[in-house]
C-alpha cells in the first residue's frame, strides 16, 4: 500500500502547525473561506496541532472536511454548540472579551473527566502529592515526564486537551525521575510503569535516558514491564527513522529488553490509513527491531473510524505488521464528545462485527471499554434477560475496588447512552458495580 498523495508536499515539511496557521492551511488547501473561518474560531477554544506528515501523507484534501484523517486533527464548528461558537466568534475583535469567552466555553467542556487531577495522584510518606504520577490500579503506575506533555499532532478528540491549552494548574507533569524512583521503591506491588503524556517520544533520547536508567538500576526489579504510550510512528514517523537522535532512542529501547524487561510500545492507531506510508512501516519495523512488543489502542470515533470495516482493516494490517490489538475505547465525556461520541450499542456492534471478520489473532482488542472514575468497564454485549428486558452486559477489566474485576453485571438498555454516567443499574445485585453513583435501578 502506498501513502495517499493528493497534492505535492507542501512547504510545511516536517514542521508542525497550530492555532491560526491552521486556518491559513485550510484556505490554501481547500479554498473554502467559511471552513477556514470555522477552523479559526474553534481553534481558539480547543488545542489543535498538525504535523507535516499528517498534512502531506495522511489527509486526502480532495475529501476535506469529510475525510476521516482531516476530521481526526482539524477543528470543526460542530465540536462546540452553536451558542459556544457564536460567543467566541463575537469576541474575536477584543482580546479581553475573547479570553473570557474562551475560558467559559472550556469550563463547560468538562476538562477533567473522571477526577483524574485529584483522585489518582499518589502521595509520598509525608502525605504530599507526588506530581507527575498516577496510580489508580495496583500493578501499573503512569508517569508523565514534563518534557513529554505534547504530541506531534493533536487528535481533536483527545481527552487530555486541557493539558495542552497551557493553563499551568490543569497540567500533570513530573520533576524528573527521582520522585518516580522513590515512589516505586515503596511500592513493590507495581509491575508496570507506563510513560505517557502527551507523547513521551516527543522527548529527545537524552531526556528519556534518565528515566530508563532509573528503572533499570538495582532495587526496581519488580518493574517487569516498561510501557511507552505513543502515536509517533503514525503522526511523525521520522522520529524513529530520520531524526538526528533516532539511533540513540532505539539503542535506549534495546537496553530495556537487554535488561530482561518487557518493553511494550502502546501505539495509538486511529485509522488504517495511518499504517499505509512506507515511513510508518519503517518506524514500526525499527521499534520491533529493538525487541519491543507493539500493541495498539484507540477510541471508536464518529466521523473518523465508526465502521466495522475500518476496524477490521486496521486490525488486519496491524497483525501483518506485528502489532497486537489491545483496547478499543469509548470516547470520553469531555471536549468535543458531542461531535465524536457514539451510542454505546453502536460501539459494541462495530467491535463485534469487526472481530467476526478476523482470525483469533486479530480479535485481541478488548472493547468497547469505558475508562471511568471507578475503572475500565467493557460492554460485553446487548442481551435479553429472562423477564424479556433488554440490558447491557458489562464487566470491569480494571477497577479501583479490585474485587469487582471480572464479574458480569448489567445496566438497563438505553439506545442513546454514550457513557457510563448515563447507564442505570438493572437491579440490586448490579447496583454495587456503580459505586458512588446515586442511580436508581428501576425505570
Ligand atoms: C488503562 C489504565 C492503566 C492500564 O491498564 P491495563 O489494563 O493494565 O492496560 C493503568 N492506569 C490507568 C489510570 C489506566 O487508565
Ligand atoms: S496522541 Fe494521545 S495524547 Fe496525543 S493528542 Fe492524540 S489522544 Fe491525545
Amino acid at each position: 500500500m502506498s501513502a495517499v498523495h493528493t497534492v505535492a508536499p507542501s512547504p510545511v515539511g516536517t514542521r508542525t502547525l497550530s492555532g491560526r496557521r491552521l486556518a491559513a492551511l485550510v484556505r490554501e488547501r481547500c479554498g473554502d473561506e467559511q471552513l477556514a473561518h470555522d477552523v479559526d474560531v474553534v481553534a481558539r477554544i480547543l488545542p489543535f496541532k498538525v504535523s507535516g506528515h499528517v498534512v502531506d501523507e495522511l489527509i486526502d484534501w480532495s475529501r476535506a472536511p469529510d475525510d476521516p484523517l482531516y476530521r481526526l486533527v482539524f477543528p470543526h464548528r460542530d465540536m462546540v454548540t452553536p451558542d459556544q461558537y457564536t460567543a467566541v466568534e463575537r469576541a474575536l475583535a477584543s482580546p479581553g472579551a475573547l479570553r473570557a469567552a474562551v475560558a467559559e466555553v472550556r469550563r463547560q467542556l468538562n476538562p477533567h473527566p473522571g477526577d483524574q487531577l485529584t483522585r489518582n495522584v499518589p502521595h509520598g510518606p509525608d502525605g504530599s502529592p507526588v506530581d507527575g504520577l498516577q496510580h489508580k490500579y495496583a500493578r501499573t503506575v503512569l508517569v508523565f515526564p514534563r518534557q513529554g506533555q505534547t504530541c506531534h499532532s493533536y487528535c481533536a478528540y483527545c481527552f487530555r486537551w486541557a493539558q495542552f491549552v497551557g493553563e499551568p494548574d490543569l497540567r500533570m507533569a513530573d520533576d524528573g525521575p527521582a520522585a518516580m524512583t522513590a515512589y516505586l521503591r515503596r511500592h513493590p506491588e507495581v509491575t508496570d510503569v507506563l510513560f505517557t503524556g502527551g507523547d513521551p517520544l516527543v522527548m529527545r533520547a537524552e531526556m528519556l535516558r534518565p528515566y530508563v536508567d532509573a528503572l533499570l538500576a538495582p532495587g526496581l526489579e519488580h518493574v517487569v514491564t516498561v510501557r511507552i504510550g505513543t502515536k509517533a510512528p503514525l503522526f511523525h514517523p521520522a522520529r524513529l527513522t530520520a531524526a538526528p537522535d533516532a539511533p540513540a532512542l532505539l539503542r535506549l529501547l534495546e537496553r530495556v529488553v537487554a535488561a530482561g524487561r518487557h518493553l511494550a510500545v502502546m501505539l495509538h492507531i486511529s485509522h488504517p490509513r495511518e499504517l499505509a506510508p512506507d515511513t510508518t512501516r519503517a518506524a514500526l519495523a525499527a521499534l520491533r527491531g529493538t525487541g519491543a512488543q507493539l500493541r495498539s489502542q484507540a477510541p471508536v470515533i464518529r466521523h473518523v473510524n465508526d465502521s466495522a470495516e475500518t476496524w477490521a482493516e486496521s486490525w488486519r494490517v496491524q497483525v501483518a505488521l506485528g502489532v497486537h490489538p489491545y483496547y478499543l475505547f469509548v470516547e470520553r465525556d469531555t471536549g468535543a464528545q458531542r461531535y465524536f461520541g457514539l451510542p454505546l450499542h453502536r460501539a459494541y456492534e462495530i467491535h463485534r462485527d469487526a472481530v467476526e471478520a478476523l482470525s483469533g489473532l486479530g480479535r485481541t482488542a478488548r472493547g468497547p471499554v469505558m475508562s471511568t472514575t471507578e475503572g475500565k468497564v467493557i460492554v460485553d454485549g446487548v442481551t435479553e434477560l429472562p423477564g424479556g428486558e433488554r440490558a447491557f452486559a458489562l464487566r470491569y477489566l480494571q477497577a479501583r475496588e479490585s474485587g469487582l474485576v471480572g464479574r458480569p453485571f448489567h445496566a438497563h438498555w438505553d439506545a442513546q447512552a454514550q457513557w457510563w454516567s448515563q447507564l442505570r443499574p438493572l437491579g440490586s445485585y448490579d447496583r454495587r458495580f456503580f459505586p458512588g453513583a446515586d442511580r436508581e435501578g428501576g425505570p
